[in-house]
C-alpha cells in the first residue's frame, strides 16, 4: 500500500464542493422565496450557479445541517465514533430508528456519491488533484487521468470506501473515506473484506506505510521461485492483517514468472552479477543519481514518496536489495 500523503489543499477543495452540494440538496437554492435555501459566499461556485432537484427529508436535514463539515473532513480514526454519536442523538431525540437513520444517510450521501460525485465527473477533478499515478493498493496499475478533450471524461482511477458505503452511508462523500486505486483492487478484493483503523493500516494516516513489509522470494515445492514477504515474523499484526485482506500476495503471483524471475536471472543465472553491472556500467562516468539510474534502467522509482509514479516500484525495489546484497 502506498501513503497518500496530507492532500491538505485536496481536501479544502473537495469538501468546499461537496459541502455546497450537500447543502443544495437538502435545501434547495437561496432565493426571496426560498429564505431557507443555500449559496455559498463564493463569486463564482461551479456547484452553487448549478441547480439540484431539492430532496425532502423532513427532520433529517435539519438534524444534519451542524454536522455537514465534520462528515466531509472528519479523520478515519473518528468516524465510527462519529457515526454512533450521530445515530445515538438521532434516535434519543425521538427522530426515529438507527434503520431510519440509515436510510436517510443513502438517500444524500450514498446518493450524493452514485449521481453527482460520477455523473459529475467530480471523480476526475478529485482524482486530478491528488495526482496519484498508480493503485494506493497494489501498485501494480497505473489509475492516471486522462480526458478526451479538456472537460471531457475519459480514464480515470476508481475511489474505495475504506468504510463501505452499503454499511455506512454517513462517509459516502468524506475525503478520508474515498481511496483512489484500480478495479481489481477495488471490485475483486477489497469490496469483501472489513477495514477498521484499529485493525488495518490507512493510506492517508499511516506515512511508512510501504515500509511497514519487504517483499522477497522463496523457492517452492516445485523449485520454482515464487514472491513472499520477508521476515514475516516481525511484520506488525495490523500490516499482516492489511496485506492479508487486500491479498497482497494473491495479486502479485503471477508475477512470480515474470518480473521476478528476470530479476533473479540478472543476478543468480549467469556467472557474472549482471544486476550490479546494469546499474554501474550501463551509463558509464555519466554523473547520474541512483533514482534516475533505476527510472531509465528497470522502470521503478526508489524513493518512497514516487513509488506512485511507477507500477511494482515498491516490489522492484525489495527484490533488486535483497538481490543485491547476496555476495
Ligand atoms: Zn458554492
Ligand atoms: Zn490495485
Amino acid at each position: 500500500m502506498i501513503y497518500l500523503g496530507e492532500q491538505n489543499e485536496t481536501r479544502i477543495m473537495y469538501s468546499q464542493k461537496a459541502y455546497c452540494y450537500l447543502n443544495k440538496k437538502l435545501f434547495g437554492s437561496y432565493s426571496k422565496d426560498n429564505k431557507e435555501g443555500y449559496k455559498c459566499k463564493l463569486d463564482v461556485c461551479d456547484i452553487c450557479s448549478k441547480g439540484f432537484h431539492q430532496l425532502s427529508l423532513g427532520v433529517f436535514k435539519n438534524f444534519i445541517k451542524p454536522y455537514l463539515f465534520e462528515i466531509l473532513n472528519v479523520q478515519p480514526k473518528d468516524m465510527l465514533a462519529l457515526e454512533g454519536k450521530l445515530i445515538l442523538n438521532w434516535i434519543q431525540q425521538g427522530y426515529g430508528s438507527c434503520v431510519e437513520f440509515q436510510n436517510n444517510c443513502k438517500a444524500i450521501f450514498l446518493k450524493g456519491y452514485n449521481t453527482w460525485f460520477i455523473n459529475y465527473s467530480i471523480n476526475y477533478e478529485l482524482a486530478e488533484w491528488l495526482d496519484q499515478h498508480t493503485c494506493s493498493f497494489c501498485n501494480r496499475q497505473y489509475i492516471f487521468t486522462a480526458r478526451k478533450n479538456a472537460g471531457a471524461k475519459g480514464i480515470t482511477c476508481q475511489f474505495d470506501h475504506w468504510l463501505s458505503k452499503s454499511k455506512h452511508p454517513l462517509f459516502s462523500l468524506s475525503f478520508y473515506n474515498l481511496i483512489p486505486c484500480c478495479s481489481v483492487c477495488n471490485s475483486s478484493i477489497k469490496s469483501t473484506e472489513k477495514f477498521n483503523t484499529n485493525t488495518h493500516l490507512h493510506p492517508y494516516v499511516d506515512k511508512h506505510i510501504s515500509n511497514s513489509f519487504s517483499f522477497s522470494y522463496k523457492l517452492n515445492a516445485q523449485s520454482e521461485y515464487e514472491i513472499d514477504f520477508a521476515n514475516e515474523n516481525h511484520i506488525s499484526k495490523k500490516a499482516k492483517k492489511t496485506l492479508e485482506d487486500l491479498g497482497t500476495k494473491l495479486v502479485y503471483s503471477k508475477h512470480s514468472q515474470t518480473e521476478l524471475k528476470d530479476l533473479i536471472d540478472l543476478r543468480l543465472k549467469y556467472n557474472e552479477n549482471y544486476l550490479q553491472s546494469l546499474l554501474e556500467k550501463t551509463f558509464g562516468d555519466l554523473n547520474m543519481s541512483d533514482e534516475e539510474r533505476y527510472r531509465l534502467i528497470f522502470g521503478i522509482e526508489i524513493d518512497e514518496k514516487d513509488y506512485h509514479k511507477r507500477p511494482m516500484s515498491k516490489f522492484k525495489k525489495d527484490i533488486i536489495t535483497e538481490l543485491l546484497s547476496i555476495k
